[in-house]
């Protein structure tokens, strides 16, 4: 098939069957459609509309993104997950105002050199923000890329990516750069699905390489398995006698970097020791609860909750810039990773902690 024909048959399909009311392709200036591209990194679009109309309305700019606390971004990321994505939008945002104005720049270059911004971020601003031509290639292009070929291997391998890469740039047209970006995007994310592909009403099926061999289960190849580690924490939820929670914000690299957790602990006879040693604290009594489960990209982390009444009326704290004591009820603006997320959730609901499975 000639390249312009993809490009024609993508196009003519997204005239009729395109998404064209996604709250980020109206007033499409690069600041909006770099705030979604972040968020639709790892995060189905029906959730990413409610968390995108929600940050635009207390972030409209650049400049307002710079000057806000981290804390607030990241409120307004928790239960988004992956917060490097958010710590880098903020990070990326004081560089904007402070080297280019308050503005975007707009070449791919200068883009791919902002913290959180790789070639296919940069390629999807500026070619619907600006109509620049600029290939992408995020997960979903990846999916339709590798059917469409037959392209063999894990599209994160080095090789297979740069192949994907050429292909990317061999299919984008000369023209109508904003709506082929979001038609090949809109494709991978409602027919070329991971699961049960809708190969029928594909525009590109007479000529999709897995189509006709039946490989479009197959394709892309899936990461090569490795088995997961498998590590352990006890969650501390200390509760003083006004019914406050202290939290302690983590360290600002590393998992869960600047959100706000419950105190740690590596094993249950350590947690007496050592809230006496390190706050000054006497228990009332303890009360643990079920194990559950969170998985990272690369280690899954057993959370046992230890529910922690204390003996003596207190609400001191050894740096309030890294631990606060928190009413549960109270309308705070601090960013919690989801596990913490789900235990005070259950706790506000029902005065009592009942954990879920996840
Ligand atoms: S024919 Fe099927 S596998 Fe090929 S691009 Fe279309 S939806 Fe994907």
């Amino acid at each position: 098939m000639p390249d312009d024909q993809f490009s024609d048959l993508l196009l003519a399909w997204f005239d009729r069957h395109g998404r064209h009311d996604l709250p980020w392709q109206f007033d499409r200036s690069p600041y909006r459609v770099w705030i979604s591209e972040i968020m639709l990194q790892q995060t189905q679009v029906v959730t990413a509309v409610k968390y995108f109309n929600r940050f635009i309305e207390n972030f409209p700019d650049v400049t307002t993104l710079s000057k806000a606390k981290q804390d607030y971004v990241l409120h307004h990321w928790t239960g988004l997950g992956y917060y490097a994505r958010a710590r880098n939008l903020h990070k990326t945002a004081k560089i904007i105002d402070e080297q280019y104005d308050g503005k975007l720049p707009l070449d791919l270059n200068s883009l791919i050199n902002l913290p959180g911004i790789g070639r296919s971020t940069a390629g999807a601003i500026l070619s619907l923000a600006c109509e620049q031509r600029h290939p992408i290639l995020d997960g979903n292009v990846k999916r339709v890329l590798s059917r469409y070929h037959g392209v063999e291997g894990w599209p994160g391998k080095k090789d297979v990516e740069a192949n994907l890469w050429s292909y990317a740039e061999l299919h984008t047209p000369a023209e109508l750069i904003s709506s082929y970006t979001q038609a090949i995007m809109d494709l991978g994310a409602t027919l070329c699905i991971r699961r049960k592909p809708d190969c029928q009403h594909c525009p590109l099926n007479h000529d999709c390489v897995a189509f006709k061999t039946g490989r479009e289960h197959e394709l892309p190849e899936s990461k090569p398995k490795s088995n997961l580690p498998n590590r352990e924490t006890i969650f501390a939820i200390i509760e003083n006698n006004s019914g406050e929670i202290l939290l302690e914000q983590r360290p600002s690299t590393g998992i869960w970097g600047s959100l706000w957790c419950f105190p740690e602990f590596p094993t249950d006879k350590s947690i007496e020791i050592s809230l006496l040693e390190k706050y000054g604290y006497k228990l009332k009594d303890k009360i643990e609860f079920k194990t559950f489960k969170h998985t990272f990209s690369h280690f899954h982390l057993s959370i046992k909750p230890v529910h922690i009444r204390l003996k003596t009326q207190t609400n001191r704290i050894n740096d309030a810039r890294l631990s606060t004591w928190v009413k549960l009820e109270a309308n705070h603006q601090l960013g919690f990773p989801a596990p913490v997320v789900s235990i005070l959730k259950n706790l506000n609901n029902s005065k009592r902690i009942v954990l879920n499975e996840s």
